[in-house]
């Protein structure tokens, strides 16, 4: 298609170079709805380069001490902390979110990630028991385990990139990376700071383009024996798949459907805010994101009342307003589907307290082509519902009333996921009994998206397979091996 202004051309950065590709696909400014950058539409050719280039750096690499590699990613993290705006201006252009958001939250802990694992790498330890009648002693050995492949999706592009990046190659492994094919930019920019960092060539490959074509060719690869997966369990299920004939290891952080539960003994003035927050931070699109919000029927009309007045205060425009709070959506289908379950739920009966078309949207005049939507809050809406069932990602919630602790708990369990859960209320014995029962791997009790990264993270039922964190994340990218002493 012609384009008007000049646009940004991305490269794939194979074997420590910028290689241009023969096709590319169009990315978007969600704010604007303005095409503004080309991304290489990369398959089978560029990732079979970037593995073979990944192959060679290998020996290199992993023969390092752990403080040499720790060294080099302190280093990356630096020069990612000293173009922090930079980089955030680029995340808010790219997928939309909020200039705010991406200075506070995505940039940061990209550089927190780095920081994270190079410290991390340090301090591990392994395994070792003895036998001292049979006069044997054993011990494990954790070695790396070769190329690996990681894909990411688009709501937390460098963050959710560099939580895969940093362990992966501080465990001695090289990497072949796929960000999402609508938020590439930053991924790109990282890359022209790897040679600076003393990232050996061919240890870091970022190889860019769709799912269908890039990915499948990276899930494909005999010579990748892993793979680490954040998306949505459509795609998870589809690379399980075409895995399976290789039996590759496989790590997949995928959706929720996430409850908060909220007793009549919780502190409001805590809890309205953060629920808030849970419910339309990053435009809702954050997978630990609230969608289903359970209130004890004795608080249930104040909380609503004023849950929804807080609620119409979020302001919605252009992200690169520090005063704006809900930026732009992913794309103009994502769009549509985050809107389509909106008038789903009404068409069952439900009543649409704020938001998408009870109230007006003004957008400024740069911005009427963007993909915004209002913070939304749904009420009366049946636990069956589509709303209340599936992951819409995007800012709307569910508001719904409940007598008792066990019924709660049944109702929260109800769905298919189980990535993570937020329990509020003053009442030690009950946060430590609820939490215990429920269906999912993290929850959080008066609080929300408090994170240790030492500890793990991940889904139960259809959010997942595997952990993240410092010592789950160790034991994905590393091999381990019992050997036998006998003396
Ligand atoms: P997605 O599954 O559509 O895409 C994720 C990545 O997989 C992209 O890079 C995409 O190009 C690639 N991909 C798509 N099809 C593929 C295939 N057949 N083979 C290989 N790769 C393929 O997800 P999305 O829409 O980008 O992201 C939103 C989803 O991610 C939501 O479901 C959200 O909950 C989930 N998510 C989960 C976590 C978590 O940690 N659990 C974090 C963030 C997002």
């Amino acid at each position: 298609m012609a384009h008007s202004k000049a646009l940004l051309v991305l490269e794939n950065f194979i074997g420590g170079r910028f290689v241009p590709c023969s096709s590319y696909i169009d990315s978007y400014n969600p704010s604007t709805g303005d095409v503004y950058c080309r991304v290489p539409d990369s398959g089978k050719e560029e990732v079979e380069a970037a593995v073979k280039a990944a192959k060679a750096a290998f020996p290199l690499w992993s023969s390092k001490s752990p403080l040499e590699r720790s060294q080099i990613l302190n280093k990356l993290a630096d020069l990612i902390e000293d173009d922090l705006e930079a980089f955030a201006q680029a995340e808010s252009k790219d997928q939309g979110k909020t200039i705010t958001f991406a200075r506070a939250v995505d940039i940061p802990r990209a550089v927190y990630n780095f920081r994270f694992f190079a410290s991390s790498i340090l301090h591990h330890t392994t395994e070792c028991t003895e036998m001292p009648t049979l006069g044997c002693m054993h011990y494990t050995s954790r070695t790396p385990v070769g190329v690996a492949g990681l894909i990411s999706p688009w709501n937390l592009p460098l963050y959710l990139l560099t939580w895969k990046i940093a362990p992966a190659i501080a465990c001695g492994n090289t990497v072949v990376a796929k960000p999402s094919e609508m938020t590439s930019v930053t991924a790109w920019m990282m890359c022209k700071l790897l040679e600076k960092a003393g990232v050996p060539h061919g240890v870091v490959n970022v190889v860019f383009g769709t799912g269908a074509k890039a990915g499948e060719a990276l899930v494909c690869h005999p010579e990748v024996p892993l793979i680490s997966f954040t998306g949505s369990t459509l795609t998870a299920q589809r690379i399980t798949e075409r895995s399976a004939p290789h039996c590759k290891r496989l790590s997949l952080e995928l959706g929720g459907k996430n409850p908060a539960i909220i007793f009549d003994d919780a502190d409001l003035t805590q809890c309205i805010p953060t629920t808030l927050r849970s419910s339309f931070a990053n435009q809702g699109e954050i997978c630990l994101c609230t969608s289903r919000i359970f209130v004890q029927r004795g608080i249930y009309s104040e909380f609503l009342k004023r849950f929804v007045a807080e609620a119409k205060k979020w302001k919605v425009g252009n992200p690169s307003d520090p005063t704006v709070n809900v930026g732009a959506l992913i794309s103009k289908e994502h769009l549509e589907k985050v809107k389509s379950y909106v008038k789903k739920a009404q068409a069952e009966g439900a009543r649409v307290l704020c938001g998408e078309g009870v109230d007006s949207l003004v957008l400024p005049a740069d911005n009427q082509k963007g993909y915004f939507m209002l913070p939304t809050v749904i009420t009366e809406v049946k636990d069956e519902s589509c709303c209340m069932q599936e992951e819409i990602f995007g800012p709307v919630t569910c508001v719904v009333a409940f007598d008792t602790e066990e019924e709660v708990i049944e109702r929260a369990n109800s769905v298919k996921y189980g990535l993570a859960a937020t329990v509020w209320s003053s009442n030690v014995g009950r946060v430590h009994r609820v939490a215990q029962r429920l269906q999912c791997g993290l929850v959080w009790t008066n609080c929300w998206l408090v994170r240790d990264l030492n500890l793990p993270f991940g889904g139960m039922k259809a959010s997942g397979i595997g952990r993240e964190g410092a010592k789950d994340s160790y034991e994905f990218f590393t091999e381990v091996k019992t050997i036998t002493i006998k003396h």
